[in-house]
């Protein structure tokens, strides 16, 4: 009997050490993290267009994960573009918001944006978390777009399909 207490003390301990040891390896891993997202962004002028030189991530993402990044660097390194693609996003940190990429790409939208997942608004707009293959449509019209409009945008959305396709293209961060 003692000897079983002393096992399960002993069993405690291994587990929260190795749990501790994990919580250091996914802090030192955030490069490990890299996934990709759609997304148009439809203004009074139209659909925005951010596939210029001056909106892309051209060097590689870090590879050292101890690099010392600066605070602008670091976030550019959480969400960017790549390869002249201005419609899908690549992440490379957990919890990034929509929000970032814009703060990444310095773009300040017109006015209030309304962000749309499959035609429907998102209450947080862009401080909503990205997903994993998300899709989202941002709206910041002067008028509130009708529901077909709404439709229309969206329908423009790349598709998980254009999604593959950027990521096999992508040379700027390995994916
Ligand atoms: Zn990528
Ligand atoms: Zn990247």
């Amino acid at each position: 009997m003692k000897h079983g207490l002393l096992a399960a003390a002993i069993s405690v301990v291994v587990l929260t050490v190795g749990w501790l040891g994990n919580r250091g390896d996914v802090a030192e891993r955030a490069d490990d993290v890299h996934y990709h997202a759609a997304f148009l962004v439809v203004t009074d002028d139209g659909v925005a267009d951010f596939s210029a030189p001056a909106f892309m991530h051209l060097k590689p993402c870090t590879e050292d994960a101890h690099a010392e990044l600066t605070p602008e660097e670091e976030q550019r390194e959480r969400i960017h573009l790549h390869d002249g693609n201005g419609t899908v996003a690549h992440v490379h940190r957990e919890g990034v918001r929509w929000s970032e990429l814009f703060t990444t790409l310095q773009y300040v939208f017109p006015g209030p944006p309304y962000l749309y997942r499959d035609g429907a608004a998102v209450a947080e707009s862009t401080f909503t978390p990205v997903q994993i293959d998300d899709r989202v449509l941002i709206v910041a019209t002067t008028n509130d777009p009708t529901p077909e409009l709404v439709a229309e945008w969206t329908a423009q959305v790349p598709t998980i399909e254009d999604i593959r396709a950027a990521e096999s293209v992508s040379e700027g961060c390995g994916s």
